[in-house]
């Protein structure tokens, strides 16, 4: 049986089944499906296409007797000639002297070694004679642990396979193995340890990933569902028609994208279930406006809405930009840390009776003394900046509320089905027309004079500048000394009608507010700012945009830096001063100049740097795939949601034998018994 222990496996003694415990292999179920992480092919390539000092492999003929010197007291070297594709290519092999009995003038043979392109030269450490078939030779790599050596290790798992293979059973309904060419179970694993060629490891990986796509898909698909089913919601009852007339009364029309994202948020708001959805989009795409519809329904179903964001300043923006949107119709109120005493308490009193619909704010909404007539609908912008407690306590000040958290940290589509197993997500990919694309250079730091007037000029003709320090790794004091002596630097250099501002993370709150509102006043003209420099800020009026250190950011991060600028109808730049020593710093540094595409940013981002990365490797949250990538295989994800969602809507778990497999998983793993939230 698979549950049998390792030991019932011929080679496996007390040491062995020791060394197999320490890498978590007790039974030969564990064995079987303890997968190489990686293979080294050997190839044989055309001459031209191999590369100096790599591993190679080649095939040829044998021109001439090796001769065998020997040197030192044990050392030999064997020299031949081999003909490969009529070329003259020497072959040397130290310390193999036995060799010369096996290598005859005329033999073909495949060698594996070192090249040396300059002198067409071989260093071997592998040699076969004989036809080899134009087959590949694959060569699975195990992670080992104590004395066990990948060759004993192949030893085992050949054993284990011969006695236990047939007894892997198949998972998968067969109609996608079918529809999708994929091996069947055991075939594929057996594959998996012992490719006889490159398609067959390919087909048997792509089964397994499918598999374990497939199986993850459903696992958070059925949580989503249990978990929708058990949270009782409401059903808001809103008017359509005085919606639609609101969004009519709007100065333009929603782009696809953003009429897309309202209907998901709407249907949510209608359904009878809590809605728990994030809507992502990249600056500027017009989420604010579609948060604002979203609002208004709520309102006409006689509920009151909830905006929560992260800093003060926020706070006021979007409460002038909803006034202008909402004009009389609407009744909206601003509530922040700095609203004190009778004002506050007037509000609360409004907000209790139902004589505010929508309240604006910032942490202070979560206060205790903070109560609703009926919240309807809570909107939490810049989502990851709050706990998930903060969010909660918000989400509780009504009685069901629904919930959109919204975001515009472009997290790849990849990501973003995987990471946000719970929520429901919307994706505003499209901005609104004529916006002017935002021209970004990639420059040296020898440029910086010539940065400088460019944006003195800027500033004459009325526009406004950030410069973003210098980065001192892991040294947040040194970057705040950075920003001090840049700032000194530049107001010294400029004129003094040119006036220059300072902004860290060590500022008070209110000294970064004076700070920042005295930049959105244009009372200051350049602002040097360490990275705090706040998400979402809207300082339409600014158009430069000066990064030192580029290549030190993320692209995400760069994105979101030059997104401050481009707010408004004039041209803005982004300049990225950056001496990138590796390919990946310069990949990034080009990528960054060629687009302006959040989503895609973000998708190279993850390739670049990898999922476990992405988020910071703690936060991420990611599941483990043992073969699949999500990056790579992002295509098999994709398949496997779409058939995990018809599995589920179709209940065939339940319905079809054949799925009993599947059903059997999901009930080991608890998944029934397990609840969100
Ligand atoms: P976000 O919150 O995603 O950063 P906003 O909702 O603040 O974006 O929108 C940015 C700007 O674009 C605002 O001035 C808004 O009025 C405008 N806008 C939003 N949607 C559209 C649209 N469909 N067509 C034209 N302008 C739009
Ligand atoms: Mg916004």
């Amino acid at each position: 049986m698979l549950s049998d222990s390792v030991k019932k496996i011929k080679g496996v003694g007390k040491k062995v089944a020791e060394d197999l415990a320490s890498m978590n292999i007790h039974t030969v179920e564990d064995l079987l499906f303890y997968l190489p992480y990686r293979y080294d092919i050997f190839e044989i390539k055309p001459l031209i296409e191999l590369i100096h000092e790599d591993k190679v492999t080649i095939m040829g003929r044998v021109a001439n007797e090796p001769s065998l010197n020997f040197f030192g007291k044990k050392k030999s070297r064997l020299f031949f000639n081999v003909m490969v594709e009529n070329v003259a290519v020497k072959a040397v092999m130290f310390n193999k002297a036995f060799a010369k009995k096996h290598i005859k003038q005329g033999d073909v043979v495949t060698l594996t070694g070192k090249w040396d392109a300059h002198r067409l030269q071989i260093t071997v450490n592998k040699y076969k004679v004989g036809e080899t078939q134009q087959t590949d030779e694959i060569q699975p790599v195990y992670s080992l642990k104590g004395d066990l050596k990948n060759h004993r290790f192949r030893k085992i798992m050949s054993d284990a396979l011969n006695g236990y293979g047939e007894e892997i059973e198949e998972r998968l309904p067969q109609h996608y193995l079918i529809n999708y060419k994929l091996p069947i179970r055991h075939e594929a694993l057996k594959i998996m340890h012992f490719p006889p060629n490159r398609k067959a490891l390919k087909h048997a990986r792509r089964r397994f990933t499918y598999e374990e796509f497939l199986l993850f898909q459903l696992k958070i698909q059925l949580l989503r569902k249990l978990n929708r089913e058990a949270t009782v919601g409401q059903k808001q009852d809103f008017s359509l028609e005085r919606v639609q007339q609101f969004k009519n009364s709007l100065p333009f029309s929603l782009t696809n994208a953003q009429d897309k994202a309202l209907k998901q948020i709407l249907n949510d708001i209608q359904s009878p279930y809590r809605m728990n959805r994030l809507l992502q989009g990249d600056v500027g795409s017009g989420k604010t406006v579609v948060a604002a519809i979203a609002l208004y329904a709520s309102i006409t179903a006689n509920r009151q809405g909830a905006l929560m964001v992260p800093t003060e300043i926020l706070a006021e923006q979007h409460y002038e930009s909803l006034c202008e949107l909402y004009g009389d119709s609407v009744t909206i109120e601003l509530l922040t840390g700095s609203i004190k005493g009778k004002k506050r308490e007037k509000i609360l009193s409004a907000l209790e009776k139902n004589e505010i619909d929508i309240v604006i704010g910032t942490h202070a909404l979560i206060q205790d003394d903070v109560y609703f007539h009926e919240l309807g609908l809570v909107i939490i912008d810049e989502q990851h900046r709050f706990g998930v407690k903060q969010r909660r306590m918000l989400r509780d000040k009504g009685k069901h509320a629904d919930v959109l958290f919204m975001t515009a940290t472009p997290i790849p589509r990849t990501l973003a089905i995987t990471a946000f197993g719970d929520m429901d997500v919307s994706i505003i990919d499209e901005m609104p027309a004529g916006r002017q694309e935002i021209e970004t250079y990639w420059v040296k730091e020898n440029m910086l004079e010539r940065i400088l007037d460019f944006i003195q000029k800027k500033i004459k003709n009325g526009e406004q500048a950030y410069v973003i320090c210098p980065l001192i790794e892991e040294s947040d004091k040194l970057d705040i000394q950075n920003a001090v002596d840049l700032y000194e630097q530049l107001a010294t250099y400029y004129p003094s009608e040119i006036r220059v501002g300072l902004m860290h993370g060590k500022l008070h709150p209110n000294e970064k507010d004076d700070v920042m509102k005295a930049f959105i006043n244009n009372q200051l003209h350049v602002l040097v700012s360490t990275t705090v420099i706040e998400v979402g800020v809207n300082v339409p009026n600014a158009t430069v945009m000066v990064i030192y250190d580029a290549e030190r950011f993320g692209l995400a991060q760069l994105h979101q830096l030059r997104g401050r600028v481009g707010r408004g109808s004039l041209k803005s730049y982004c300049i990225l001063i950056a001496e990138p020593k590796g390919m990946v710093g310069k990949e990034r540094m080009r990528i960054m100049t060629e687009t302006t595409d959040g989503f895609f940013l973000a998708e190279e981002d993850l390739k670049l740097r990898g999922p476990g990365d992405f988020f910071g490797k703690k936060q991420s949250g990611l599941p483990e795939f043992k073969v699949a990538d999500v990056v790579h295989d992002y295509r098999a994800l994709e398949t496997a949601r779409n058939d995990a969602s018809q599995i589920l809507e179709e209940e065939l778990l339940i319905s079809d034998i054949q799925y009993r497999p599947l059903l059997q998983y999901l009930e080991e793993e608890g998944v029934f018994s397990l609840k969100l939230d």
